[in-house]
């Protein structure tokens, strides 16, 4: 079989899907080919699906009005097809590579079985299916180890706590969500992890899987010491999906390069989302892939001016457990350099903390904990970076003023 349609899409995830959308809205159809099975939903809300806050309808993402479901397994640039694993091709003039990210697969001893299957209880954290098993394999008083202190391993620790498993949480480094977090912000995750029941271990290094009859039994330390295991969770990180990308000849670093016009290294192949590397960076974000999917959307419609100039980040979590909400956003340099100036609140009793870190009158980064009221207006600081005003309160206006946000 094959068809004809202008811009065909591979991915049907946040990046994907809103892709799409906006090209519809205006007037240039796509194609989207997604190899999941599940309705197209924001990977983002799948610790809530996990939590059981949410049914999976609720994290669905709106279906694009042409969806295939396959596999694609090879982009062929001269033919301007890709081909399905069902064997059929879908020509294209543009094609856009959304293929998000998978999981990465920690080096353990013991993680395959000899089918090179992950032995029974052991689970990623990335997809709805990893979610839904995960979810199908809790139950109050489970041993859960989860492998992994990043955003990932923090809201997959949570989840399975409030859904009643006793959890452990292997962290390498020395401390929660290091990427994001200064050291007292993540003192302060922590805290809240071990109100919920979870144990939390810091420079501790997971060293092997061990299973009887292909199902999880215990997870071994580097030193030694083994913990009892129903279940694993993996979330140690994820990795640019890029084979498609690669085996076709195209230019890839850590992901497919692409330039201001998400552009590749071919010009009739465009990347947008977790796959896509701009200036050097690989976001692994939800906000940087719904902005590269709308510049992508306008140039693709027309609009010759549109560009895509990277983005100023902001990781924002919230978690919301049955007595305990948990928020956090946390954005640019958390950890100051020497001359950069600080302001800190910090209210251990109430488990709130902000800090903004400023240079040169300019923003460079903040962390808030457990009270987010002014994030607004610090995002808008921030993102703006324009020079703050110098009559000695504006970072504590910053800090307490909750600025309409
Ligand atoms: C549990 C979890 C929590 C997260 N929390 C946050 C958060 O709080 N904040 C935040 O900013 N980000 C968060 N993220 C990251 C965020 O989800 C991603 O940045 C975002 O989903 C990227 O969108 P994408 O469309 O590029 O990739 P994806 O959402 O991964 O979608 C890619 C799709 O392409 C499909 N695909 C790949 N190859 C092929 C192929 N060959 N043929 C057909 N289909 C293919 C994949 O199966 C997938 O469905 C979280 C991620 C996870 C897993």
């Amino acid at each position: 079989m094959t068809s004809n349609t202008r811009v065909v899409v591979i991915g049907a995830g946040l990046a994907g899907v809103t892709l799409a959308r906006r090209l519809g809205e205006l007037g240039t159809p796509a194609l989207v080919v997604g190899d999941e099975e599940h309705r197209p939903y924001n990977r983002v809300l799948l610790a809530e699906v996990l939590a059981g806050r949410y049914g999976p309808e609720v994290v669905a993402l709106p279906e694009p009005a042409e969806l295939i479901r396959a596999r694609v397994t090879g982009i062929d640039r001269a033919g301007r097809s890709v081909r399905c694993a069902d064997g059929s091709l879908i020509a294209y003039d543009t094609l856009v590579l959304a293929t998000g990210s998978n999981a990465v697969l920690p080096p353990l001893r013991g993680l395959f079985t000899p089918d090179h299957e992950l032995p029974e209880g052991v689970h990623a954290f990335r997809t709805m299916d990893d979610c839904l098993g995960l979810s199908k394999a809790v139950r109050p008083g489970v041993r859960a180890v989860v492998i992994g202190g990043g955003l990932l391993g923090v809201s997959a620790a949570r989840a399975l706590a409030v859904r009643g498993a006793q959890v452990v949480l292997a962290q390498q480094s020395e401390r929660l969500m290091e990427r994001q977090l200064d050291p007292a912000a993540s003192g302060l995750v922590r805290r809240h992890l071990e109100d919920l029941g979870v144990e939390v271990h810091t420079e501790c290094r997971v060293r092997d899987v061990r299973s009887v009859g292909g199902a999880v039994r215990s997870v071994e330390m580097a030193d030694g010491y083994a913990l009892g295991a129903d279940l694993v969770v993996l979330a140690c990180g994820v990795r640019p999906r890029t084979g498609l990308a690669e085996a076709a000849g195209l230019e890839v670093a850590k992901g497919v390069v692409v330039d201001d016009e998400l552009r590749t290294s071919d010009p009739h192949v465009r990347a947008v989302g977790d796959c896509a590397q701009h200036a050097g960076t690989v976001y692994g974000l939800a906000a940087p892939a719904l902005e590269q999917a709308g510049a992508l959307a306008a140039l693709l419609a027309g609009d010759t001016t549109a560009r895509y100039a990277g983005t100023r980040s902001l990781t924002r979590l919230t978690l919301t457990g049955p007595d305990s909400p948990f928020d956090l956003a946390a954005f640019g340099e958390t950890d100051p350099r020497p001359g950069d100036d600080v302001v800190q609140l910090a209210d251990a009793t109430r488990g709130t903390y902000r800090k903004v870190v400023v240079r040169d009158d300019r923003l460079v980064g903040g962390v808030l904990v457990g009270e987010l009221g002014t994030v607004g207006a610090l995002a808008r600081a921030w993102e703006g970076a324009e020079p703050l005003p110098s009559d000695g309160g504006p970072l504590l206006h910053l800090l307490t003023n909750d600025g309409g946000s």
